[in-house]
């Protein structure tokens, strides 16, 4: 797996933690990044556009894909189904693009399994009382919704140190700019610069 060129990272977050905010956010300023659109059983929201932020998809189409082998990883949460086609992803991690995948712990466990080089980031809320406020604010769920949410929150939020870093998204600007920096350091990581500037190293040995 360690002949792609970009880097593969799994963001994950109790629902509200502004896990979306973030990553639309970092790929409105930096063109190497990509979202993998995941499949999903869940009705769209308002505003939610097929083939934007999801495929939306009916059960029995969704589980011929995962007879068909057309999953990397996929998990149910709360009463729906969501995937990761293997199509999303490596096309473009081949083409040099980091690809986030927006992906419950569930998931992460898989994609680590499958794909050991994956970089971890988890976003905690700065308190639960933010957490409600921030998915009372979206409006995009019923109370009942919500409070289902809150209630998983705690179980999402207890894998935090399964992933390689952590971010408190307390003020926006600074949580982007921490997430930016992660991002621009796996890319400086050495065997990342010994594959992209393998030329330029040479020449430079070569003295
Ligand atoms: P959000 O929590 O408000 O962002 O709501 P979403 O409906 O967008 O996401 C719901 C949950 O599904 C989150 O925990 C995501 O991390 C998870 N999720 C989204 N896409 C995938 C996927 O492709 N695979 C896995 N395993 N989980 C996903
Ligand atoms: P997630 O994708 O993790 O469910 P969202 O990105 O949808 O979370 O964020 C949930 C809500 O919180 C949104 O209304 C968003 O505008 C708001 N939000 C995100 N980050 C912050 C922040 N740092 N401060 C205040 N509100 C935020
Ligand atoms: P929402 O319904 O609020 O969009 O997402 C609910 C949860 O499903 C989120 O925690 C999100 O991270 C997770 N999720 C979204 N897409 C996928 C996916 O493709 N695979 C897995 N395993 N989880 C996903």
């Amino acid at each position: 797996m360690g002949e792609h060129k970009g880097n593969l990272f799994i963001l994950s977050a109790p629902s509200g933690a502004g896990k979306s905010s973030l990553y639309k956010a970092l790929l409105k300023q930096d063109d190497k990044v990509r979202i993998s659109i995941s499949h999903t059983t869940r009705a769209a929201r308002e505003g939610e556009e097929h083939g934007r932020e999801y495929y939306f998809t009916d059960v029995e189409n969704f589980l011929d894909m995962i007879a068909e082998d057309a999953f990397f990883e996929h998990a149910q949460v709360f009463d729906n189904y969501y995937g990761t086609s293997k199509a999303s992803i490596f096309s473009m991690l081949e083409q040099g693009l980091d690809v986030i995948l927006e992906i419950d712990w569930q998931g992460a466990r898989q994609v680590r399994h499958l794909y050991p080089d994956a970089i971890g980031i988890f976003i905690l809320p700065p308190s639960l009382a933010s957490l409600e406020e921030r998915l009372k604010g979206r409006a995009t769920d019923s109370e009942e919704v919500i409070q289902r949410r809150m209630a998983k929150a705690a179980d999402e939020m207890s894998h935090y140190h399964e992933y390689d870093f952590v971010i408190i998204n307390d003020d926006f600007d600074k949580a982007l700019t921490e997430m930016s920096a992660i991002f621009t350091a796996m890319r400086a990581k050495t065997p990342k610069i010994q594959e992209k500037y393998g030329n330029l190293i040479n020449d430079l040995l070569s003295l």
